[in-house]
């Protein structure tokens, strides 16, 4: 991925895909490696996304980072200043001032590290990711296994009717599909 690794300066990583693509696993290699560079890392996600700790980002296959959660982007900013790598997970559930806190962080010379879910469970493009794809020097898609044929898969399934745009949930909830297998019950009138 880094050819010619950047020196004297940021930059913005994004890392997209659906759920239980790997995101949070490639976040956390990422951010390891870093740590084991010796680098000042600070990790971030948001709040709301209490699932599993509230004191650490965790993968599907439990692996775990300690992280700080943070109820607005403005407190990344701010708490990300020794930083010299910044990881951000759930990226999602952050309003669109994270694109402009993500080029603040990069632009003091930080590495910055974005994880999130680039669809919703629509299948449609969910901010702020494709706003952070644009301005990142640097994009990787991860693709999950689709549960129903096996088919790479970029799209989310929410198992249940529910409309809302955010409901917090895991394996319960939601599934990974390919885009045949995937379906919104509410475009079907079911
Ligand atoms: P994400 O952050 O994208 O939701 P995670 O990094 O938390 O993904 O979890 C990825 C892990 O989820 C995989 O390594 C695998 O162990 C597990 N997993 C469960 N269901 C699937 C699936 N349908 N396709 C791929 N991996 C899956
Ligand atoms: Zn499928």
């Amino acid at each position: 991925m880094l050819t010619i690794a950047p020196k004297d300066m940021g930059w913005i990583e994004v890392i997209c895909g659906p759920m239980f693509s790997g995101k949070s696993e490639e976040l956390i290699r990422r951010l390891r490696r870093a740590e084991i560079a010796k680098q000042n890392v600070a990790i971030f996600k948001p709040l709301i996304d209490d699932r599993y700790a509230t004191s650490h980002i965790v993968s599907h296959s439990a692996q775990r980072l300690p992280s700080i959660s943070v109820s607005s982007t403005a407190e990344i900013l701010e708490k990300a200043r020794d930083a010299q790598v910044v990881g951000i997970d759930e990226a999602q559930f952050f309003d669109t001032d994270l694109v402009d806190v993500c080029q603040q962080l990069a632009d003091r010379g930080k590495r910055v590290i974005v994880a999130g879910l680039d669809q919703d469970y629509r299948g449609k493009p969910f901010e702020p990711i494709p706003q952070l794809l644009a301005v990142a020097e640097y994009i990787t898609k991860t693709l999950a296994i689709c549960v129903r044929c096996g088919n790479p898969a970029g799209r989310t399934q929410r198992l249940s009717k529910d409309a809302e745009r955010v409901i917090v949930g895991a394996a319960d909830l939601y599934e990974a599909r390919c885009r045949f297998c995937h379906t919104v019950y509410d475009d079907e009138g079911e």
